[in-house]
């Protein structure tokens, strides 16, 4: 027959097979006129016969579904008139095909009853489809997941849930997943018709380039519609492998295809009848092929092939195809009944699609624009309940009452009079910020941020000194015993001349602090003669009581979970807090993991400060970094060594930073003192280590990243960072920090543990700046969120559509957010019922309290 003709025959029946969606064609049968045109005159197709089809389809798109199949109808008889030798053929296809099947509707045609109760998501009537053909899969299944699935395989379809399913229903509602498949598809985290839904495909095999055998190109990813001519199996290395091969034919040529180790498709692929094959044309033996293609039967609606076919996450028991049909299933039965819980309003101004058709379209799009369009919507939802909980956590914290504690012009005039330096105009700032925040009744909770000795102790000491001013005490969190001494010391500095407080008030309590001092600190932190305590978790761990806590500091807030923040804020009545980070935090994670704090920043470093030099070497150059260290350790300076955590296991780590101490105490540094930091090491081990290299016993201190080496030691000028690949950037900043202390030039060596270009190239960036901020956001770019997250992970990380990442959406979101606060902050209108519930549901399962 005519090739043209039966290229067109081809998109005829399927289009009648899908119920005249106009879908056989992606963007509409009337796509494919003008390349069929010039193909059907090519082969010889009657000119008149020509106008025929164009005229009839040109217009395809507009018309109801009855003149769809109407015109189809006309079509066939002038077909068959021009060509006879269709009328067999035809009697496969009738031309008025039955009602097509519920599931073969396309969803988001279907109206959302409007009269649904908010946020109602129930099936009206239960599914009364099943996933078509699930017998079909199997053999497929078995072959992946064993013998186990049988059971669900062969429930029957008629076996229909009692309740009608929404998308709290568990799997098991949709026909074909039984108790197993469930059991299988937990792993991936789904238990409910809802994880269906928002379980998104990871990406898009395109598949929409519908081609005829005879124009395939070499490296192509392609869909044809052909017949099988020969099928045999065979097996190869010794039975290991076992082929199924088949040659496909279309009437413009034959292609080889070839299937591994899918014996099961052997007794599927029935010779004569119509598949659609999708995938990428290969070579072999210099003839075009395919192998391993997604394949379906041409009649049903096509999943898997001859479309943007979406690709799961799968585990182990679990097959694409049979999760695309489970999906399909659930999108299309589910999806038509989902309130969209974005009001008219939010939709408009924020210009994103409704949820229905961005549901269908991410899982099944029809174009790339429209899948872009259903992303964007499903990425701005998660960032708009997102902005509207962080909102809603500040709210309530401001809504409490505080204890104000304000103080005078004149006492932060004598405060800054008694600091041995001038203030940097940040630090001023945020003096001024923390100020106005404490003389304010609502609770303080304001995020401090500055490099590592930016100096942010001075304004936490201001914090403490306005506080016991107005006779409230203050709680010091630190991560260590050595930064809580260090704290100490600087307190105790600062505070009796700046502040009036007694150095005797400010105590310090750690897990090493002798019981019977414990105690002593206990009972004038109850009665109120101490002002400040400054500790580690041993300060949480306590029955410590204060007789009036009025601020709680937490100092490398990363360092410390919600629980304990919220253990330690719970010692007082609702206290102001000021939590303090040297990880500089991007602007988008600003706005949104830490859009519930306050921010202050300190940007600029104290006067006088150097630079850091650094240099980023090839591990080749380690013996030049080694006797740079050398050369600097004779002139009396002291030196940092790190290595990263490369072991999973604390014990091997240890044991690989024991040897490498060993080796360099020995071959590379005979002549100096060498002191050993690790993970394995009991805590006062680990504080007497530190406190031997700060009192210059040692020369180098070699140390494993899992240590926090947060300490003063101005004599410190160079820090050799091993490994240094495997640090994000603001990781490595931070390092380097540690050496900006004193008054020498300091440096930094950095090796990498890698040759690979990209990773070097990424630390260059080491090199040629010095703004944390800067840093922060290449890491972000380069390394995603993880880094910055900390103990703020659980909720920020789930996000599914939206990423951390994109300012605008970020922006646009939160726009929103604050316009709906401001006219509705509970959400309470009926209209934000269906909202409210969506952002409960956003929050829900542990992502409550963030701060
Ligand atoms: P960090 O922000 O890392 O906590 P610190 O508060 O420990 O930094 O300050 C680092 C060092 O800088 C301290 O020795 C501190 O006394 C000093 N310092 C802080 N502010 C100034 C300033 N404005 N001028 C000069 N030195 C300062
Ligand atoms: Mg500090």
């Amino acid at each position: 027959m005519n090739p043209a003709v039966e290229k067109l025959v081809k998109y005829l029946r399927l289009e009648e097979s899908r119920g005249h969606d106009d879908g056989a064609v992606l963007g509409g049968l009337a796509k494919m006129l003008d390349p069929w045109r010039s193909e059907a005159r090519e082969a010889g197709v009657p000119e008149a016969l020509l106008q025929v089809v164009v005229s009839r389809l040109q217009d395809y798109g507009r018309l109801t579904s009855t003149s769809r199949a109407e015109t189809l109808k006309g079509l066939w008889k002038r077909l068959e008139e021009a060509y006879p030798e269709l009328r067999p053929a035809l009697g496969a296809a009738p031309a008025a095909p039955a009602a097509p099947e519920p599931e073969m509707r396309p969803a988001a045609a279907a109206p959302a009853p409007p009269e649904l109760p908010p946020a109602a998501v129930e099936l009206v009537e239960s599914f009364d489809a099943t996933i078509d053909d699930h017998e079909d899969e199997e053999d497929e299944r078995l072959e992946m997941a064993g013998a186990g699935q049988e059971a669900d395989a062969v429930r029957p379809p008629a076996a229909r849930p009692a309740t009608p399913a929404s998308v709290d229903s568990p799997l098991t509602a949709v026909p074909g997943i039984g108790p197993k498949s469930a059991s299988t598809l937990k792993k991936l985290g789904l238990e409910t018709l809802g994880d269906l839904l928002w379980h998104l495909p990871r990406r898009y095999d395109d598949y929409t380039q519908l081609k005829t055998i005879n124009r395939l190109w070499y490296g192509e990813d392609v869909t044809i519609i052909a017949t099988v001519e020969e099928l045999h199996t065979r097996s190869v290395r010794n039975g290991r492998l076992k082929l199924v091969e088949a040659i496909v034919g279309d009437g413009t040529g034959q292609l080889r295809v070839t299937w591994f180790n899918q014996v099961w498709i052997a007794n599927r692929l029935k010779p004569g009848r119509p598949l659609v094959l999708s995938g990428r044309i290969e070579q072999y033996l210099g003839r075009l092929t395919m192998t391993n293609p997604e394949w379906e039967p041409l009649e049903r609606q096509q999943l898997h092939t001859n479309r943007i076919v979406p690709v799961y996450p799968l585990t182990a028991g679990v097959t694409a195809k049979w999760l695309r049909r489970v999906i399909h299933s659930v999108v299309t039965q589910l999806v038509p009944r989902i309130q969209d819980p974005l009001p008219q309003e939010i939709q408009r101004s924020a210009a994103v699609i409704p949820l229905g058709v961005a549901l269908n379209q991410v899982h099944f799009p029809d174009s790339w624009d429209q899948l872009k369009a259903a992303q964007s919507r499903l990425a701005f939802d998660e960032m708009l309940y997102l902005q509207l909980g962080v909102q809603r956590q500040k709210l309530q914290w401001v809504s409490q009452e505080g204890q104000p504690m304000p103080v005078a012009d004149d006492w932060i005039e004598r405060f800054k009079a008694a600091l041995p330096f001038a203030l940097t105009a940040d630090q001023e700032r945020a003096l001024t910020q923390v100020r106005a925040d404490l003389a304010n009744p609502r609770p303080m909770n304001r995020l401090l941020q500055g490099d590592v000795g930016s100096g942010k102790t001075v304004i936490a000491a201001a914090a403490a000194g306005m506080a016991a001013a107005n006779a409230h005490q203050t709680a010091i969190l630190a991560p260590t015993s050595i930064l809580a001494e260090q704290h100490l010391l600087s307190l105790r500095q600062l505070l009796p001349q700046a502040a009036g407080v007694p150095a005797e008030s400010i105590r310090l309590l750690i897990g090493a602090t002798p019981a019977g001092e414990k105690e002593e600190i206990r009972a004038g932190l109850q009665d109120g003669s101490l002002r400040v305590v400054i500790g580690t978790h041993a300060l949480l761990e306590d029955p410590v009581v204060f007789q009036r806590l009025g601020l709680a500091v937490i100092d490398e807030q990363h360092r410390f979970g919600v629980a304990q923040r919220a253990a330690l804020r719970a010692k007082g009545q609702s206290p102001n807090l000021l939590v303090m980070t040297a990880t500089p935090i991007p602007r988008s994670l600003a706005l949104t993991v830490f859009g519930d704090l306050d921010l202050s920043l300190i940007e600029q470093m104290p006067p006088n400060r150097l630079q850091v030099q650094t240099q980023v070497m090839r591990p080749v150059e380690r013996p030049r970094a080694h006797q740079f260290i050398r050369s600097q350790l004779e002139r009396g300076r002291q030196a940092f060594i790190i290595y990263p955590l490369v072991e999973e296991s604390e014990k091997v780590e240890a044991k690989a930073a024991v040897d490498e101490f060993e080796r360099l105490q020995q071959e590379v540094f005979p002549n100096f003192r060498l002191g050993l930091l690790h993970g394995r090491l009991r805590p006062d081990e680990k504080e007497s280590v530190m406190a031997r290299f700060r009192a210059g016993e040692y020369d180098v201190l070699v140390s494993t990243s899992v240590v926090e080496v947060g300490i003063d030691v101005p004599n410190a000028t160079v820090i050799l960072i091993e490994g240094a690949n495997r640090f994000g950037l603001s990781q490595l900043h931070q390092f380097r920090g540690r050496v900006r202390r004193g008054e020498q030039q300091p440096y930094c060596l950095l090796i990498p543990d890698s040759e690979h270009e990209a990773d070097n190239e990424r630390l260059k960036a080491m090199e040629n700046t010095d703004n944390g901020f800067e840093l922060a956001e290449m890491d972000l770019e380069q390394r995603g969120p993880g880094d910055f997250l900390g103990t703020r992970q659980s909720g920020f990380a789930e996000l599914r559509a939206a990423r951390l990442t994109d300012l605008r959406l970020i922006e646009l979101a939160r726009r929103q957010a604050e316009q709906l606060f401001e006219a509705d902050p509970l959400l309470a209108a009926p209209k934000h019922a269906g909202l409210a519930a969506a952002v409960d549901r956003f929050w829900g399962g542990g992502k409550g309290d963030i701060s």
